[in-house]
C-alpha cells in the first residue's frame, strides 16, 4: 500500500511536547523544509490545487512567520506575487490592522495598503490552523482593502480546536493536508 501524501508528509513533521508552555504539543513543520524531497512534495501539494482550472489566485498572502516560507514558494510556482501579512511594527510603509484574543492576552497583525487591490483573489496560507484567530485576522486584513480571499490553506489543522470549522462557518473555503486530532 503506498503512502498518501498526507501520510508521508505527516511523518516529517517532529511534535514538541510542552512548547512553548506546558500543555501544548508544538507541530514543528521544518523537518518537512529541511529534507529536499519531502519539501518537493509538501509545495506540489499546494501547487497542484491552485495551478488547476478557475483556482489560481491573483496574489498569496502569507501569515508571519512559517506563512512566508510556504507561500512565497508556492506564489513562485503559480506565478502570482507574494504579500506578507506581519506582526505589528515590522512593515514600513502604511497599514491596515487586525487585533485579535489570544489564550492570554491580544496579537495584532499589519498588511501594507497597497499590497492587494479591490477585487483582488487571495490564497491565504500559514503552516498551521489552530483557533483560526490568526487566519481570519488575516482574512479581515484582506477584506479591509476590498480583495476576496478564496481560500484559507495550511499544511497542519488540529480540528479538535475548533479554529477550521469556525472559519469555514465564516465562509471562508479551507485546504489543508494533515490533522492532528
Ligand atoms: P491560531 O491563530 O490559534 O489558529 O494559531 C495558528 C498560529 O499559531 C500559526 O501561525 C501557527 O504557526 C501557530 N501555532 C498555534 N498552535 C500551534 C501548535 N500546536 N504547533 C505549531 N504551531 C502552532
Amino acid at each position: 500500500q503506498p503512502l498518501s501524501v498526507s501520510e508521508y508528509l505527516r511523518q516529517h513533521i517532529r511534535t514538541v511536547p510542552d512548547w512553548p508552555a506546558p500543555g501544548v504539543q508544538f507541530r514543528d513543520i521544518t523537518p518537512l523544509l529541511q529534507d529536499p524531497q519531502v519539501f518537493r512534495v509538501l509545495i506540489d501539494a499546494f501547487v497542484h490545487r491552485y495551478m488547476g482550472r478557475g483556482m489560481r489566485p491573483d496574489v498569496v498572502a502569507g501569515l508571519d512567520a512559517r506563512g512566508f516560507i510556504l507561500g512565497s514558494v508556492v506564489a513562485y510556482e503559480l506565478g502570482v506575487g507574494f504579500v506578507p501579512i506581519r506582526k505589528k511594527g515590522k512593515l514600513p510603509f502604511t497599514t491596515v490592522q487586525e487585533t485579535y484574543e489570544l489564550e492570554y492576552g491580544s496579537a495584532t497583525v499589519e498588511l501594507h495598503t497597497d499590497a492587494v487591490r479591490p477585487g483582488d483573489r487571495v490564497l491565504l496560507i500559514d503552516d498551521l490552523i489552530a483557533t483560526g484567530g490568526t487566519m481570519m485576522a488575516g482574512k479581515k486584513l484582506l477584506e479591509k482593502l476590498g480583495a476576496q480571499v478564496t481560500e484559507g490553506a495550511s499544511i497542519v489543522d488540529l480540528p479538535e480546536l475548533g479554529g477550521s470549522q469556525r472559519l469555514k462557518d465564516s465562509g471562508l473555503a479551507l485546504f489543508t493536508l494533515v490533522d492532528f486530532a
